[in-house]
């Protein structure tokens, strides 16, 4: 039983780090013992680039049955019990195995480096042989939307056979760019016993507890909620309602704190002139975004990032915007968006005009070609410097609209919000904040590259010497400029 971890990284973002967050060193192999057999942990490759960590299950499968026993499990048939899958396939005892060896990765715990855990970083898991009862394209539907990049490879049978077709088992592996590891082992504890989905681990009361605790974050907007709630707790029904009951609350919660405020909305924009009630960036921002998609002639237009979804509702309210899609990786601001714009209990013509889809920006995606317009607001900053041009290639490459705008902070301003210490981003998420040059030369590289042409505009107030809080790129493709701007 089998299944491996792999990260990369380079000489600031070293791959080993994975050592630290996963509480094991990559130098040593260690055994751990739990109640179904030995754990190991290994590191077949440690390097700064590439870093992965193996976790070994070796089942005792007598211990197993007598585990079984003792907790009132009903005897199989007798052999079956001592032969099976158990020692091979990546069953719900792996997860077990888990959460017993990397309970404080799990939890996002590290004490050597604090700021770790909380970072995403690119991810690869592997697992041989997962046993999955629906097939890839449950694998898939599992998977996606929290996202993952998934292969799902079904085995066969017998190779010598293929007639026989193939087994329950498919070759899993799964790739991220946007997860933390603590994200990405919080949902294989969950989803291996899923998709395994055999009855053989003593589902307690106190599941429902822990089900909730480690799917915070991604499984209450999981579009497959229901199915993971009522496989992970074996079909009790009564346990099951009870999560699904309680799962619901925290939809709702989560739609109750969308405007958690953020710092550009919070802080008002400083014109100057005391009386007047300044209007909050953000929406200094959408207006900015909107005048210049209507003076482009866009009709069909991509919110990429969308967030919690406030330009979408935005363009919903033009009727020029025909065709207005929202992308973003976070399950949790899309549910959010989701009731922002009612979109269960919008009329036919409406919703025939919007489309919310998760997806990573750091991949091409086919869905996302032909568009008019695409924007990028407050978004790019999100990404780790070094993801960026796979962003760049996606968008300006792949997708290729007539039109794309970026918006950024821009952090010579950050010296006039009073209430933002010195050196601090505007938001802990930030990986980065431009000064005007910076995104200049970003802008003016990436537009070079994929031949458009870029202009720039201040958002906000544009100070003298710090210039303007937002800074925004237009991006025209080049010889295609629209006579309308
Ligand atoms: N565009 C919105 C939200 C900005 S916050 C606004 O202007 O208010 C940044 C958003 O980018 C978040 O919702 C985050 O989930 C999303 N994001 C970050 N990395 C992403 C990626 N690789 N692919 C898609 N969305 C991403």
């Amino acid at each position: 039983m089998f299944l491996t971890i792999t990260t990369t990284g380079t000489a600031e973002r070293p791959a080993t780090d994975l050592g630290f967050l996963l509480h094991k060193h990559p130098d040593n192999a260690q055994a751990f013992s739990t109640s179904y057999g030995t754990a190991h942990v290994l590191y077949p490759e440690a390097s700064a680039q590439r870093c992965t960590a193996a976790l070994l299950l070796e089942v005792d499968t007598v211990a197993l049955v007598r585990r079984g026993k003792g907790r009132g499990g009903a005897p199989d048939a007798a052999l079956a019990q001592y032969v099976n899958d158990r020692p091979y396939a990546a069953s719900s005892l792996l997860a077990v195995a888990l959460s017993a060896v990397f309970s404080s990765a799990m939890r996002g715990v590290c004490h050597a480096r604090p700021e770790l855990p909380e970072q995403p970083r690119p991810l690869r898991i592997e697992v041989p042989a997962l046993p999955a009862r629906g097939g890839p394209d449950l694998v898939r539907k599992l998977f996606e939307p929290l996202g993952w990049t998934v292969t799902a490879d079904p085995i066969a049978l017998d190779s010598e056979f293929p007639q026989w077709g193939d087994s329950r088992y498919v070759s899993l592996v799964l790739e991220s760019e946007s997860l933390t590891l603590a994200d990405a082992l919080r949902q294989l504890y969950v989803l291996l016993p899923v998709l395994d989905d055999a009855k053989h681990y003593w589902v307690a009361p106190d599941e429902v507890d822990k089900l909730l605790r480690v799917g915070e974050g991604w499984l209450p907007g999981h579009p497959e909620h229901k199915l993971i709630t009522s496989r992970y707790l074996a079909r009790r029904w009564s346990l099951t309602r009870q999560a699904l009951e309680r799962l619901e609350l925290v939809r709702l919660a989560e739609a109750d704190d969308s405007e958690v405020e953020d710092l550009d909305n919070a802080v008002e924009a400083e014109t100057g002139e005391e009386e007047e009630r300044p209007t909050p960036l953000a929406v200094q921002r959408r207006e900015a975004i909107l005048d210049r998609l209507r003076a482009c002639g866009a009709t069909r237009v991509l919110d990429l990032g969308c967030g919690q979804g406030q330009l979408v509702q935005a363009l919903l309210k033009d009727v020029r915007f025909t065709e207005i899609v929202g992308v973003d990786v976070s399950m949790r601001a899309l549910t959010i968006a989701s009731r922002r714009l009612k979109l269960d209990r919008m009329g036919e013509r409406q919703a025939a005009r919007v489309r919310l889809m998760q997806g990573s920006l750091a991949y091409t995606d086919s869905r996302l070609k032909g568009y008019d317009a695409a924007v990028l607001s407050e978004v790019v900053e999100h990404l780790d410097l070094p993801r960026l041009p796979a962003l760049e290639y996606a968008v300006f490459g792949a997708a290729r609209p007539r039109t794309v705008l970026v918006t950024t902070p821009n952090v010579e301003y950050n010296v006039r919000w009073e209430t933002l210490p010195a050196g601090h981003t505007r938001h802990a998420d930030h990986r980065f904040e431009w000064t005007r040059e910076e995104f200049r030369a970003w802008a003016a590289a990436v537009a070079e590259r994929y031949g458009y042409d870029v202009e720039f505009t201040p958002v906000g107030p544009d100070d003298p010497e710090v210039g303007p809080p937002t800074q925004m790129a237009v991006f025209t493709l080049a010889g295609k400029e629209e006579k309308a701007a």
